[in-house]
């Protein structure tokens, strides 16, 4: 089948296609996806019986020249409805060196063009809640989490503040959330400006990174999630209202070699392939309105269910390498992406 249409978006979940473009020093080379127009990719597979393209279809694509700005602008209703008291999840799916961290947070250095959705959803939610202050007063605060090898740890924490809960240990996860926090050992710290996100989020890619080396990068091996809690207080009713936003990074969805991967590597690749799937099971299922979704078989999907499914919002941005050497993972992550859209 030449033409894989993947339809619009059923009931609240979305699909985006980000395909990153081929990094300065790089040698261009041929680029194995192509954005066709704004909903559709192409891929180039290597040429079998003379014909080797593939469309998909999705929600929006973007192609290697989108801007960050212009990515966030697709993402910006969903933020809105946070403040109206809505559960979302934004995931960033893909091999690692696809661009997930780019779009959630952005390059390594940071600049007022480059800041990646996470920046710019909280700044977006000061600008509303403040537009609504003569009738809403809202309350934002904002817990880091990470999972690694279905461990659950805290990611904003700092010698002086661990003591209690030292973040090596893991977390457990509620299952009946209090209003709305569910890791209630995990910090959470009050935010009114864009300048204590991104003060927050350092210490948070900070801690991420500890035990990691250029040879052993952890964080492309572990989910990290930022989640915000937004409570409104209606001034002349009293009614509270309450949304949640987690933002999602995830681990690289690249298969393990199966041959050469022993040890600490393969216990972690058997994690991560385990809790992608969960991920997948549970949106595909939600996506086809099945009765039973099977949220208690990952720690990441047990963490979400309050925000996957009913009247919750969902996006998944799932990420293109263009390069000739990523297109088998990028086949992977394209079928993924159809499975749950
Ligand atoms: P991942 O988190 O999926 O492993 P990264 O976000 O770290 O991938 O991206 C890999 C490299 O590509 C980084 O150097 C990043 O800055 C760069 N990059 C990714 N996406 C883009 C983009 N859209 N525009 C420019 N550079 C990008
Ligand atoms: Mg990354």
């Amino acid at each position: 089948k030449l033409y894989n249409q993947v339809q619009d978006l059923k009931g609240n979940i979305r699909v985006y296609c980000r395909i990153r473009p081929f990094l300065p020093g790089q040698l261009p080379g041929l680029s194995t996806a192509e954005a066709l127009d704004g909903q559709t990719i192409s891929i180039i597979t290597p040429a079998k019986n003379g014909k080797g393209k593939k469309l998909f279809t999705f929600n929006k694509v973007f192609g290697p020249s989108a801007s960050q700005e212009g990515v966030f602008s697709d993402t910006q209703p969903l933020i809105r409805s946070v403040l109206d008291g809505y559960n979302v999840c934004i995931f960033a799916y893909g091999q690692t060196g696809s661009g997930k961290t780019y779009t959630m947070t952005g390059p390594k250095e940071l600049t007022t063009e480059s800041l990646g959705v996470n920046y710019r959803a909280l700044s977006d939610l000061f600008a509303i809640s403040k537009q609504r202050k003569d009738s809403i007063s809202y309350d934002v605060s904002v817990q880091m989490i990470e999972i690694y090898n279905e461990q659950v740890r805290d990611l904003l924490v700092s010698d002086g503040v661990n003591e209690k809960y030292p973040w090596r240990n893991t977390l457990e996860i509620r299952n009946i959330s209090q209003n709305g926090i569910n890791i209630p050992n995990a910090n959470i710290v009050p935010v009114s400006s864009t300048s204590d996100v991104i003060e927050l989020m350092n210490i948070g890619l900070k801690n991420r990174a500890v035990g990691s080396t250029s040879m052993n990068d952890r964080s492309s091996r572990s989910h990290s999630c930022v989640t915000v809690h937004v409570q409104g207080r209606n001034l002349t009713s009293g009614s509270i209202t309450r949304g949640s936003m987690h933002l999602v990074d995830l681990a690289g969805s690249e298969r393990a070699d199966k041959t050469d991967t022993v040890g600490d590597r393969l216990t972690e690749a058997q994690h991560i392939n385990h809790s992608l799937s969960v991920l997948g099971d549970v949106i595909a299922s939600l996506a086809q309105k099945q009765s039973r979704v099977p949220y208690r078989n990952s720690k990441l999907t047990q963490l979400l269910q309050d925000s996957l499914g009913g009247q919750s919002k969902t996006l998944m941005f799932i990420h293109i390498n263009p390069e000739p050497d990523a297109l088998g993972e990028t086949v992977s992550t394209l079928k993924f992406a159809e499975r749950v859209s």
